[in-house]
Parts: C-alpha cells; sequence; structure tokens
C-alpha cells in the first residue's frame, strides 16, 4: 500500500526536525528548500551563526532521539556576564542551581545534524535550490522554481506544511484569504554580527560558560561561545538616530563607536572595523498570523506562523515545540485523508496559537531587560529574591525566566504567573531594596491566594 505522503516548503531548523518526526510516524516525506544543500556548499546557515538552545528545543530533539549526538555540539552558558564601559564585570547567573542553564550551538552544524538525520536514518527526500513562489491555497497547488535552470513546476501532493521562516510566501499569501490576518512587526533596531577570534593556543579568551552581554541602555552587544574557542558577537543597534547604523558609514565612525562603548570587547577584535564593513546588517521582526491553516491543506510552522525578536533566545525552541506539538496531536488523532489534517491542524494551532502570541510578547520584554534593566539595583534584588522564594516555596513560585527556559510549561501560562509573580515581588520587596527585610509568611500567604 502507498504511504501517505506530507510535502515540507523550507529545510531549515523547524522544516529539518518536522520531517524526522513524520518520517518516524510512517509519511513519506519531501522537502523543497529555496537554498543550495548547506552539507554541500559553504553558504552561511542563514540568520545567527549560534543560538541559544534550551529546554523545550531539548525535549523536542530528545523525542527523536538526537539528544547524545547533540550534546557534543553544546556548550553550556550558566549565566549572564555583564560588562560595564570601564570593563568591569558582573555575573548572573540563570537559574539556581548548577543543572538550570542555557546552551550554545552552531546553527550550521544542527541543521546538518537533523538533514542527516532525516535524510539517512529516516529517508527523507529532499530537493535543494527548489524554491516557492507561489501558492494556490484553494486547490492545494504550489508553484516551484528550480534555480539550478529556473524551471518552473507544480507540487499537488498535499498536506503542505510551510516551514519558511519569517518571510513565508506560503503565509502572505493566506493573509490575502479573507478572513486571514498578517502582520510583520518589523523593530527599529537591527543587528550586525562579528566574531572574538579564539586566543592563540584555541581557547576562548573570555569566559566560555556566559552569554555576555554589553548593556548600554537604547542599544547592545552580546556574544556567544563557539566551539573552537570563538565567541559571535551581535551588535543590537536602532537603524536611525544617534547613535544608529546609519551613521556608521566610515571606519572612522565605526571605530569610534565601538571604542567609546565596547573598549574590552573591540580589544579582543583587531579587524572589527572591517568585520562591521563586510557583514551584512539584519532586520527583526514578530508576526502574527491567524489562522495558520487553509483546512487540511496548507499549514504554517515555525517562524513562518510566528517569528518572534531573538531576545528571549526562543524562537528555535518554539520551532521545536511545534514540531514535538505537532507530533503529540497526530499520536491522538486517527488520520485519514484531508479531513484528518484538517482537524489535525486546527487542533495544532488551538493549542500552540495562544503560546506563540505570548512567548511574542515576552520576547519584545525581553529585549529591554537585557539592553537596560539588567543593570538596575531593583531588577537585580528582584532576582535574587525569586530565587529565594523558589528556593522556599518549591514547585509554588518559579521565575518567569525559569519558566520559559528551564520548564515545559507552556509560554501563556508562564506570561500569566509572571505577571502575578512581578506583583508579589513588588509588594515584599521595600524600597530599599534590602533582601534582609523580607516577610517570607506574607509571601507564602501572597503566592497561596494568588498563583
Ligand atoms: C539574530 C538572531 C538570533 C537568534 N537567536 C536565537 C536563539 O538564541 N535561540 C533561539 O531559539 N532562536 C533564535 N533565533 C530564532 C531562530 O533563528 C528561528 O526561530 C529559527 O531559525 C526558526 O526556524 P524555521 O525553520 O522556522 O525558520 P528558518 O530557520 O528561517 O528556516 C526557513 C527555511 O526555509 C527556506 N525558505 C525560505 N523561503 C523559501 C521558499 N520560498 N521556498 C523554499 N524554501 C524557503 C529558507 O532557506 C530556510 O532554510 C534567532 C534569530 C535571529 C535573527
Amino acid at each position: 500500500m502507498k504511504r501517505e505522503s506530507v510535502t515540507l516548503l523550507g529545510a531549515g531548523l523547524a522544516g529539518s526536525l518536522l520531517a524526522i518526526y513524520l518520517a518516524r510516524r510512517g509519511y513519506e516525506v519531501d522537502v523543497y528548500e529555496k537554498r543550495p544543500d548547506m552539507r554541500a556548499v559553504d553558504i552561511p546557515a542563514g540568520r545567527s551563526i549560534n543560538l541559544a538552545l534550551a529546554n523545550r528545543g531539548i525535549r523536542a530533539l530528545r523525542e527523536v532521539g538526537l539528544y547524545r549526538q547533540v550534546t557534543e555540539l553544546l556548550t553550556p552558558m550558566r549565566g549572564r556576564m555583564l560588562h560595564d564601559v570601564d570593563g568591569d564585570l558582573q555575573f548572573q547567573a540563570y537559574g539556581k542551581s548548577d543543572d538550570e542553564v542555557i546552551y550554545s550551538i552552531s546553527r550550521g552544524d544542527l541543521n546538518e545534524l537533523l538533514l542527516n538525520t532525516a535524510q539517512y536514518q529516516y529517508g527523507v527526500r529532499f530537493h535543494f535550490n527548489q524554491g516557492v513562489i507561489a501558492a494556490d491555497l484553494a486547490q492545494g497547488k504550489v508553484r516551484m522554481r528550480d534555480d539550478d535552470d529556473l524551471r518552473q513546476y507544480v507540487l499537488s501532493d498535499t498536506p503542505f506544511i510551510a516551514a519558511d521562516g519569517a518571510g513565508s510566501i506560503v503565509r502572505r499569501q493566506m493573509s490575502k484569504l479573507p478572513g486571514y490576518q498578517s502582520r510583520e512587526d518589523y523593530l527599529p533596531h537591527a543587528y550586525k554580527e562579528l566574531t572574538i577570534p579564539a586566543a592563540g593556543d584555541g581557547t576562548h579568551q573570555i569566559d566560555a560558560n556566559s552569554l555576555h552581554i554589553w548593556p548600554r541602555g537604547d542599544f547592545m552587544l552580546i556574544a556567544l561561545p563557539n566551539m573552537d574557542g570563538s565567541f559571535t558577537v551581535t551588535l543590537f543597534l536602532q537603524r536611525e538616530g544617534s547613535p544608529g547604523f546609519s551613521e556608521l558609514a566610515s571606519d572612522d565612525a565605526i571605530s569610534a563607536f565601538l571604542q567609546q562603548w565596547f573598549p574590552d570587547a573591540v580589544a579582543l577584535m583587531p579587524d572589527a572595523v572591517q568585520q562591521f564593513q563586510a557583514n551584512p546588517t539584519g532586520s527583526m521582526v514578530t508576526v502574527y498570523a491567524q489562522p495558520w491553516r487553509v483546512g487540511g491543506r496548507f499549514l504554517l510552522i515555525g517562524d513562518a506562523a510566528h517569528s518572534i525578536v531573538p531576545f528571549h533566545g526562543q524562537g528555535m525552541n518554539a520551532a521545536f515545540e511545534d514540531c514535538y506539538e505537532l507530533d503529540q496531536v497526530l499520536s491522538e488523532n486517527k488520520i485519514a485523508g484531508v479531513r484528518g489534517w484538517e482537524r489535525v491542524f486546527a487542533e495544532f494551532e488551538q493549542r500552540r496559537k495562544p503560546n506563540a502570541d505570548a512567548i511574542a510578547a515576552m520576547a519584545l520584554e525581553n529585549y529591554v531587560e537585557m539592553r537596560d534593566t539588567v543593570r538596575d539595583p531593583r531588577f537585580q534584588a528582584k532576582k535574587q529574591l525569586s530565587w529565594e522564594l523558589e528556593k522556599r516555596f518549591e514547585g509554588r513560585f518559579v521565575p518567569r525566566y525559569s519558566l520559559v527556559m528551564f520548564h515545559h510549561v507552556p509560554y501563556a501560562e508562564a506570561q500569566r504567573r509572571g505577571v502575578i509573580q512581578q506583583e508579589i515581588l513588588e509588594e515584599l520587596l521595600g524600597p530599599d531594596n534590602d533582601p534582609a527585610t523580607i516577610d517570607f509568611d506574607k509571601a507564602d500567604r501572597l503566592i497561596a491566594a494568588r498563583l
């Protein structure tokens, strides 16, 4: 009997992991990807060179048996290392214990592992250099272009699952249907990646187990470790205004800006100005779309459905959680033809949409936290108090950051609890930010009453 087939559009992080999940369930999976095969051609892996992987992404990888191989690609980051303008350092742990850490991972290495597993272990067929150019949503057809010979052709093997990223052509086309909405909110800030090379002996020049941040109020620099001893550094800065990317056009202006705000980082990057001039400036967008599906024929997943800004390090984690959740929905439903897929897609969207909206909002909030609030003594006192409450009232009070990064509670629930917890922290912490004056009986009562 012919196996039921599913066609995926996009072989990025979500598309290649979902291919594994679906093939594991017995579907025949074809994946069409616009770019060349990253395993054969040296192309940039996409947007950021490395990413923070946390619990949600790890669970999704573990579920398909990949965690052991992924472990070999990970560098743990135990907390934030803040760099002030004078080069003084302050470490802020991410969690209350040593196992509450996040991990830096190379996007290219992870994507290659997923592609290899899908292709060689599960027989998924990948078609590279094949880009979607249009979709006939009513008819369940997709127009493609072969970028090798510019030939156009039509695919009609539904269902299609579009994992074609933040600029999804399928989503943009869906948004023209009556009753469909899609909004792309671009941040006025952009980003640029630079590299701190490894030391001469191949080791890291700054602490390898931290996510480094140079918070400067309206802008910031961050650095995540790579396994080869280097760091990928990202400057987040508004496009217009002062300081802004638009005024950093000449070597002198770039050098003066970096030297003024990030002298200790620049000291580790002798070619920072050349890198700045050579590397592209990227945009950041939050995508709000609804619905994510057309009957049982099309579904959006990952960034195509809900791209978020990168400040919670959750875009990929959320995309991986999508794959995990879609698999759960499939396991609970007996699929039969288009009607079956329609039920599955509807159930998936119903579960994920409120959570996608919640992490989108929390990621935007986290930008202000990373570039600015982390320096505020009240923020630091509340963080300390959160951990104290978590220790004393285990399971009853868990800081929102931990709920998002180290737990699996739905994002919307983390957001809801986070708001209440902030109110409790405000009430408990006096104006002098002194943790010694905390009334823990009152804390117990507030937690019992509100959470
Ligand atoms: C600067 C930055 C830093 C980030 N840091 C983190 C982090 O630390 N942690 C984290 O969890 N997330 C992070 N993210 C978010 C993360 O990159 C995305 O959420 C993740 O890549 C989503 O995976 P995806 O497969 O949905 O989309 P993508 O990875 O964008 O993959 C989409 C794929 O579709 C292909 N495609 C596009 N158009 C077409 C077409 N027309 N036809 C066929 N194929 C097409 C693309 O070539 C690509 O391969 C960051 C993002 C940015 C921009």
